[in-house]
């Protein structure tokens, strides 16, 4: 029988409940078992696919891509079917924490069940039955829940629900999670709820208060804690754990300080510190299973890890992000994380200068950084700047990585400033351009509906022997993730082109899709682009192929 653990959040939103879902994850895997997590998005959008990042943050791409067909009707239907591999966030988190690949059908939003109901009803799934929240959508949700544990096989199933508890929106969700914990013996669910506990500047103390309100709230939709874990700036100290356990009805040493700290790989650590892993093994009535792991399911293997990032090392390596994002720092997570990934294990400390393309003196500000990586997006907002940084980094010799959009506007800037195509663009970018060096897919040209429909997920890569990318990955063939409409246009290659030093380093396995573009090495130190998304697959305990070689080649550079 799998058991469940529920993650609600308290106080406000932004409080790392992605990271203790994670980390609570983690210690579960340290005693043998296995775990996956799930999140609920209590938002209407079917997926975060058509989201802005400033708006939510990344969108994680996973390797599968889901096709949600609630009614399973014949063939392919636009209004019943759509495809899901464009997730929340937090899914990055889990999968960095615990190192496998989640199924899409693990981001349960409001959306889709709402799409769901219609759909059945619709359909006359439910004749004669009055359609309700409760029980249909409950249900509804409580299946896609016990469905997932059984099918995986998983032994531990969290499931964090996104949001604050006392929004409306979220309030089916915890109805789901209070009929599952009635339904299962105790033994089987645990709650655990995530606060903010705020430090008053003003009178030098920690405020308990916002936690007690925010269980009372809990409480009042039928749902008592067993764990408080308290997010806050320093360390809960024992007297204040007494008294928050007092007035939330929650046993002392079932309330867990999760205090700031310099690498969030570090947070399952400070829980095992607090023996937060054994008192929730007793609760869920699980004896750890007696596996040796080898790899970083292994906790000193994962603390090993985690101390890297602790460090801090001699030197520091500032690299700039320009983009059209960069008021939401959220909006390019999986990349950050992938450059920490890479500098962690080159032992160099990391600066992210985050650079806004739309405003005067950018290049000024690229000309401080050793090292440039260029952004994925979409649209033509500060796209011209972006073009600009890519010829910067051609001309002056930066090391470079640019990934999807930046890997397309690496190109653009190659064909303007190298090659004299002075109108040079992507048909994202100027739909009439004389010169499409980056245009639409073929695949996509039939498609209305913007949400589930780029080329999105994992696919195979097939590498050029002899090119830095070769160099990286040490394979002709891998799997990376993909989430694009727009391609490199090969009809723009041509001797003229190869001899200026511009490669093709990867296709897809068709031959018609450009994978990846570099500089020989011979004029250049470093200046690759990518149409897939390494940073999907870096790990804290092994890092991007490329990402790890783009760091080496700018400590080479500045040496
Ligand atoms: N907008 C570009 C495309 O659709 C790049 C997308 C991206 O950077 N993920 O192809």
């Amino acid at each position: 029988m799998p058991k469940f653990v529920f993650v609600t959040g308290g106080v406000m939103s932004g409080i790392g409940k992605g990271v203790t879902t994670a980390s609570i994850g983690k210690l579960c895997q340290f005693r043998g078992f296995k775990v996956s997590a799930l999140k609920i998005d209590p938002y209407l959008n079917v997926d975060p696919g058509t989201l802005n990042p400033i708006e939510h943050g990344e969108c994680f791409i996973t390797d599968q891509v889901w096709h949600f067909n609630p009614i399973h009707d014949e063939g392919f239907n636009p209004y019943t079917t759509t495809k899901i591999g464009e997730l929340d966030q937090d899914f990055g988190t889990y999968e960095r924490f615990l190192g496998d690949f989640i199924h899409p059908s693990h981001n349960i939003t409001s959306g889709q069940i709402y799409f769901e109901t219609i759909l059945k009803e619709r359909k006359g799934n439910y004749l004669g039955k009055t359609v309700q929240i409760i029980p249909h959508c409950t249900d509804m949700i409580k299946n896609r829940i016990k469905d997932i544990a059984i099918k995986e096989n998983i032994d531990v199933l969290i499931i964090e629900c996104g949001g604050t508890v006392g929004d409306v929106e979220s309030i089916i969700f915890l109805e789901a999670f209070r009929q599952l914990r009635l339904e299962y013996p105790k033994e089987d669910t645990a709650l655990i709820h995530v606060t903010l506990v705020p430090f008053s500047e003003a009178v030098g103390e920690l405020k308990s208060k916002p936690t007690q309100h925010s269980v009372k709230e809990l409480q009042s939709a039928g749902l008592q804690p067993d764990f408080i874990i308290c997010r806050s700036k320093i360390e809960i100290p024992a007297e204040l754990k007494q008294k928050i356990s007092l007035f939330t009805n929650v046993p002392p040493d079932h309330v867990i300080s999760n205090p700031d700290i310099k690498s969030i790989y570090s947070v399952p650590l400070i829980f095992e510190e607090q023996r937060l892993g054994d008192l929730l093994g007793y609760h869920l009535n699980l004896k750890p299973k007696l596996v040796e792991f080898s790899n970083v399911n292994n906790y000193s293997e994962w603390k090993k890890t985690a101390d890297l990032y602790m460090q801090k090392y001699d030197q520091t390596l500032k690299i700039a992000m320009p983009g059209k994002y960069v008021d939401n720092k959220d909006s390019y997570v999986s990349i950050n994380e992938a450059l920490k990934h890479a500098c962690a294990h080159e032992q160099v400390n990391l600066e992210i200068v985050f650079i806004d393309t739309e405003q005067e003196n950018f290049i000024q500000e690229l000309k401080n950084c050793d090292g440039i990586l260029l952004t994925p997006g979409f649209g033509t907002r500060g796209v011209e700047g972006m073009i600009k940084t890519a010829k910067f980094a051609i001309e002056q010799k930066v090391p470079y990585l640019g990934i999807c959009f930046g890997a397309q506007l690496f190109f653009v800037a190659f064909m303007r400033y190298q090659m004299g195509i002075s109108d040079a663009n992507s048909n994202e970018i100027d739909p009439n351009t004389p010169n499409p060096v980056v245009s639409m897919m073929d695949e996509q040209h039939k498609i209305v509906n913007m949400g589930g429909t780029m080329r999105l997920g994992g696919q195979t890569v097939i590498i050029k022997e002899g090119t830095l990318l070769h160099q990286s990955y040490k394979a002709t063939e891998i799997r990376e993730r993909f989430r694009h409409r727009y391609h490199i246009n090969q009809n723009y290659f041509n001797e003229e082109v190869k001899s200026k030093g511009l490669i093709i380093s990867a296709y897809d396995k068709t031959g018609k899709i450009v994978n990846a573009i570099e500089l020989s090495e011979k004029i250049h130190p470093f200046m690759v682009g990518t149409q897939f998304h390494p940073e999907y697959c870096s790990r804290p305990y092994k890092p991007s192929p490329i990402y790890l070689k783009f760091i080496q080649a700018i400590k080479e550079n500045i040496k």
